[in-house]
């Protein structure tokens, strides 16, 4: 029997899935899962993923059992469970989509490849959104993207199966994989179904509140797509995304309708690659600073206790301490608040990106490696070519939260502090901390280090470095590898991520959009 294996990882559907297409045209097809218990017991693996992964993978399941087949799990490493599916049946072919993952998976990738190399089995796979690999220069990478995008979405002409060889293995529980069990209770569920359901309601309706809504975490959760688990897991398609957007803003042309929310929204489907580009151009970025000449600037001084009062949700500064709270309640959060918090870490808690970023990795559902440590790197200033960010808790929370309803929402404590004392509690007299019934330093806690002072000492250092001849000197190659160029959607706003101020509205109202599940 000849028959080609159609391996799914981050990709978990059928349509627009260009491996799979090719494997069926040539001949039957054995779509096949592993589940690597040396992956998940990643540092940067959760239980949360998990679970939308096998939500993920039981929809995918049910749609092959509709076209006479069934998706065949395995529980074990790849290269064991290859060799094994090999000396059962041999297989001509391996098929599957361009991973751009952690170190772990890039060094299970090299394994695959001796294995395949070793038993003549031709490895085959398809880029699966606008990274491309092996990239000379970053000049004509947005000629890739276009064209990758303006391509026709892949269907499948014909599908045969060949029976698989294991009965379909208990799906494994949380505790089998060895996973930490906390999992937001009001995280998304996985599976192409809702992932479709969320697209379709974002451009019919949420994205007229795309703009202006974004920034704000109380009316982000409805103005935000929340595709970025889907995306993430690959359940949709990002040239499906884009081509979908791409209409509807071709209508709104024709209508006058919410163009420029539509526009904004295309922007983010362009970073999506430009961020994962990076890591793929340099996978060290997982593990260390992106501009070297940073190396050692905040690696001596790891604070255990700066870090314990983050992942608590006790910093004192209850933006930061609400932003944590909704976090462990939903597995999400919105751009300026995850910004936020990373700032907040890097500059007045003044602790290091990768500690940081794997305790954040396991709390966002929608963990993408190259997104996830691009952003944490940049947030904390060890890129060397993006302009400083600092995040002020206390002004987001007057700019994102002026009547404390998200404050108040996510910290119980807060309801009775009166308004004027809200975003900075420790300065309440003691007598109001008396008149309200909220003692500081006892029922809320006090500010870990003094915002101002501690951030102008992080600003000082971390400028001091950047001053360094050698620093400045090394900085005109990492722009040249993996800057943005001009001309880049996007790119003449604020290329990293978030609305522009000037171009925010006012209004700070929270969407209509209260029958979605998604409103926290
Ligand atoms: C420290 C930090 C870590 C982050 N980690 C991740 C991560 O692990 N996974 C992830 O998908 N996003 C990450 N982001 C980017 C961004 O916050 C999320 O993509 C967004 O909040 C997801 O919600 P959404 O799908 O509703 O976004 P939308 O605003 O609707 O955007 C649509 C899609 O565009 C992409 N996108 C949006 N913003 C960005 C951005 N700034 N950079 C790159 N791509 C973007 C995502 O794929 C997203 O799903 C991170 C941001 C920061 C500051």
């Amino acid at each position: 029997m000849t028959y080609r294996v159609v391996w799914f990882k981050r990709d978990l559907r059928l349509h627009d899935h260009a491996p799979l297409a090719e494997a069926a045209r040539l001949g039957p097809v054995l779509c096949l899962y592993v589940i690597e218990p040396s992956l998940w017991a990643q540092p940067d693996a959760a239980a949360q993923h998990w679970l939308f992964v096998r939500e993920s993978l039981q929809a995918l399941d049910g749609e092959l059992r509709r076209h006479g087949g069934r998706l065949q799990v395995a529980v074990g490493e790849v290269v064991d469970v290859l060799d094994r599916l090999h000396r059962i049946a041999p297989f001509l072919g391996l098929h599957a989509h361009e991973e751009t993952g952690n170190g772990h998976t890039y060094a299970r990738d090299v394994a695959v490849g001796r294995w395949c190399h070793e038993h003549g089995v031709a490895w085959q796979e398809w880029p699966q959104f606008g990274v491309v690999r092996r990239l000379r220069n970053r000049n004509v990478w947005q000629r890739h993207w276009e064209a990758f995008m303006a391509q026709p979405q892949v269907h499948l002409s014909k599908l045969s199966f060949i029976s698989p060889p294991w009965p379909a293995p208990e799906w494994p529980a949380v505790a089998d994989l060895g996973l930490n069990p906390w999992v937001p209770p009001k995280r998304q569920h996985g599976g192409r179904p809702l992932g479709l359901g969320l697209l379709h309601s974002f451009l019919q309706q949420r994205s007229a509140q795309y703009r202006g809504g974004i920034s704000s975490p109380l009316s982000a959760p409805t103005a935000c797509s929340r595709l970025s688990a889907h995306l993430a897991y690959g359940t949709l398609s990002l040239r499906e995304v884009v081509q979908a957007t791409r209409a509807h803003m071709a209508a709104a042309d024709a209508g006058g309708r919410n163009k420029q929310g539509l526009s904004a929204f295309m922007s983010r489907l362009y970073w999506h690659c430009h961020f994962i580009q990076k890591l793929e151009s340099e996978p060290a970025l997982e593990f260390c600073n992106l501009h070297r000449g940073y190396d050692g600037l905040r690696e001596p001084d790891w604070n255990p206790t700066h870090f314990d009062a983050l992942v608590q949700g006790r910093t004192g500064w209850p933006m930061v301490d609400a932003c944590v709270a909704m976090l462990r309640e939903t597995g999400w959060l919105n751009f300026r608040m995850r910004a936020m918090l990373v700032s907040v870490a890097a500059y007045p808690l003044w602790l290091h990106w990768r500690q940081v970023g794997h305790w954040l990795a396991q709390q966002f559902l929608d963990y993408e490696p190259g997104i996830h440590w691009s952003q944490l790197q940049m947030q904390s200033g060890t890129t060397g070519i993006n302009t400083t960010r600092v995040y002020n808790p206390i002004k987001q929370a007057h700019d994102h939260d002026p009547h404390g309803h998200f404050v108040r929402r996510w910290l119980p404590a807060m309801r009775r502090v009166p308004d004027s004392w809200l975003f900075e509690p420790w300065r309440m007299p003691p007598d109001i901390q008396a008149h309200c019934g909220v003692r500081v330093g006892r029922d809320i806690p006090l500010p870990v280090v003094d915002l101002e002072t501690a951030t102008r000492e992080a600003k000082a250092r971390l400028h001091g470095r950047r001053a360094q001849p050698d620093v400045r000197a090394a900085k005109a190659a990492i722009v040249d590898k993996h800057g943005s160029r001009r001309g880049m959607p996007g790119s003449q706003r604020n290329a990293q991520g978030d609305e522009s101020p000037r171009t925010r509205p006012r209004s700070n109202a929270t969407p209509p959009v209260a029958q979605l599940s998604l409103d926290f």
